[in-house]
């Protein structure tokens, strides 16, 4: 693998990837700027959603958010309302402290060492290494699910993807691949070959630039690679809400810091006992997260007695809200989903 000819290999393979890009290659808003806090965004923005799903999101983010500053000088809960329907809220959350340290650490000007990107609230490896090669040349390669899954087909590498040093291993072969001074250009060829023609089911290899070269293809053993040891099982949790209601009005209380659903509101998760003659189980919503399969059941509580209603909200630091003004606020998604459930339902 070290041999000069490798090498030269590797580098003909990036080469011929980098020219399918420069025709090819997707032209999204964010193609056409360096500007280092918009690639920010839309990295984030686009780690955890599909580029048609998230890009009516990131116009209206960085229309309503321009620049550090302004991100910075926004109440939380408006950074969660423009995160709304991307899930995996504590993206936002960290997007709006590092836009914080930027101001405080940075003096307001976005940093443009890998070291200082990587230390900003939310900002891993693949990110830095994708902000700094995009906006200030940084040789370095942005590896992610597409390098893995690309190179092991290519070159055939049965190296597991879940292993602790897959990162290291495929940044190390990524780097041979880079042609000289384009480091920005072959990320962004990675990223639309990995999602446009060497996609996870399917690839489209009659038309892939690499189909000549790439080993899986050739020896007819795409679905062996890339080699991943089995995951970890998901675990079962039920959760229980209580939408307690009085007069059109329910309560509501933002969740802390720990656990899932950070700083998202929710619904009492207990009441007292003379509530429960009150109470009809209203529905039950199943819902997955990476390492959990939820079951959330949500009773409903009618109150006839704002006294009671107002009392209980006092001594346990809940807030009231009604439908229309809870659009104005981030909830989980399967409360989220109950609430529009029964505004349709009225
Ligand atoms: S030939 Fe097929 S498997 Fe190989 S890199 Fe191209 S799309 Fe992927």
């Amino acid at each position: 693998m070290k041999s000069k000819k490798q090498n030269a290999d590797f580098l003909h393979v990036g080469e011929l990837l980098l020219a399918w890009y420069k025709i090819h290659g997707r032209d999204l808003p964010f193609r056409n700027t360096n500007d280092p806090y918009k690639i920010w965004i839309c990295e984030i923005i686009f780690q955890q959603t599909r580029i048609e799903q998230g890009l009516n999101h990131y116009n209206r983010f960085i229309h309503r958010f321009p620049d550090v500053q302004t991100l910075a000088q926004a109440e939380n809960d408006e950074v969660l309302l423009y995160w709304k329907g991307l899930g995996y809220y504590s993206r936002a959350l960290n997007l709006h402290k590092a836009a914080l340290q930027i101001v405080q650490e940075f003096q307001g000007k976005f940093p443009e060492n890998y070291n200082d990107i990587l230390s900003l609230k939310g900002v891993g490896k693949y990110t830095a290494a994708a902000i700094s090669s995009i906006c200030f040349g940084t040789k370095l390669p942005a590896v992610d699910g597409n390098f893995y899954r690309v190179l092991s087909r290519v070159f055939a590498y049965d190296f597991d993807i879940s292993n602790s040093k897959a990162f290291s291993y495929f940044s190390e072969l990524a780097l041979r691949m880079m042609p000289e001074n384009e480091a920005g250009h072959f990320n962004e060829a990675m990223m639309d070959l990995g999602s446009e023609i060497c996609r996870p089911k399917n690839p489209k290899c009659g038309i892939c630039p690499l189909n000549k070269e790439c080993l899986a293809f050739n020896l007819g053993k795409i679905h062996e690679f890339p080699m991943k040891s089995k995951k970890a099982k998901a675990t079962d949790l039920e959760l229980n809400y209580y939408y307690v209601e009085c007069d059109s009005k329910f309560l509501i209380k933002r969740r802390g810091d720990d656990f899932i659903w950070k700083r998202l509101y929710e619904f009492p998760t207990e009441v007292p006992a003379e509530f429960k003659t009150e109470i009809v189980h209203h529905k039950t919503i199943l819902h997955k997260l990476t390492h959990k399969n939820l079951t959330v059941n949500i009773y409903k509580v009618i109150l006839h007695k704002e006294e009671i209603f107002k009392n209980f909200a006092l001594e346990n630091g809940f807030m009231t809200t009604d439908l229309e003004e809870s659009h104005q606020k981030s909830f989980p998604k399967p409360l989220e989903n109950y609430l529009k459930w029964i505004e349709d339902a009225i």
